[in-house]
């Protein structure tokens, strides 16, 4: 584990509530990691304020990592960290958690996630992209509207099965032909390999009811990974 400074380089709006920072290490600065794993991030003015965002950058970028960042109007920490601007030093401590990836975990992997949950799986698909691994992965995501489906125009890259459903079609200015509801059974069902390796990510009541409905459908609990974000 490693506390540094680190400054930004690069702030990339997502969508209206969602940035990703690169934040570069300074000289002689590094920080190894597995994909899936999070990092504390604070203001270098404030440092006790931290809070903990999953790194969203392949492990095999060596000069910087990113991370992908919801903007609660409301929240102590995340308005701050969209005040900030290029050039801006921030803390990171890390990397911590044992929701991660290693090729020997398993060659069939699916990633499900809720919102900003997509992040520690970027890091995952583009560490397997950048190492040439043969994972096969599939990618199931939940978002409200398609304005807030993030990394839209990269993940069209993206050499994984991806399935994306929308919760409220009918709220949106654009117009979505694709998946609608939640993540449900008969999704997991028609699009995945039970014997897979499950990643599930994003808000704790999600990852609960996920959890339920890959139970039901046999999935065993050793190869069930999960993150809860509160
Ligand atoms: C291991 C881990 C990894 C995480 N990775 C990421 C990440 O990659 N990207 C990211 O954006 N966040 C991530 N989070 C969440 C992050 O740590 C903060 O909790 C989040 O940014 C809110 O902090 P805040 O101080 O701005 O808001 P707070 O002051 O904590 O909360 C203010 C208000 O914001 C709302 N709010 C906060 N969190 C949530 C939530 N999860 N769901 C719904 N409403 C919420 C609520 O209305 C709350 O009352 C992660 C959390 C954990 C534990």
């Amino acid at each position: 584990m490693v506390k540094l400074n680190v400054t930004i380089s690069e702030i990339i709006k997502e969508t209206s509530d969602v940035k990703t920072f690169r934040l570069k290490f300074n000289k002689g600065g590094s920080m190894p990691f597995l994909p899936g794993q999070f990092v504390m991030v604070a203001l270098e003015e404030n440092p006790k304020n931290a809070k903990a965002y999953s790194i969203s950058s392949s492990s095999e970028d060596k000069e910087f990592l990113e991370i992908t960042v919801k903007i609660y109007s409301n929240g102590k920490f995340s308005p701050l960290l969209d005040k900030s601007k290029v050039g801006d030093i921030l803390v990171i401590n890390g990397p911590f958690g044992h929701f991660n990836y290693r090729k020997d975990m398993g060659d069939k992997i699916v990633l499900i996630y809720g919102g900003t949950g997509i992040a520690p799986f970027r890091s995952i698909i583009k560490t397997v992209a950048d190492n040439k691994w043969d994972t096969e992965i599939t990618l199931i995501g939940c978002y409200k509207k398609p304005e807030d489906i993030i990394y839209k125009e990269e993940m069209s890259k993206w050499k994984i099965k991806n399935i994306i459903t929308i919760t409220r079609p009918e709220t949106s200015e654009e117009k979505w032909n694709g998946c609608t509801g939640r993540i449900n059974e008969e999704m997991i069902n028609c699009n995945v390999d039970k014997n897979s390796v499950f990643y599930l990510c994003g808000p704790t009541e999600m990852v609960n009811g996920l959890k339920e409905v890959l139970d039901s459908i046999g999935v065993s609990k050793e190869n069930i990974k999960f993150e809860r974000w509160g």
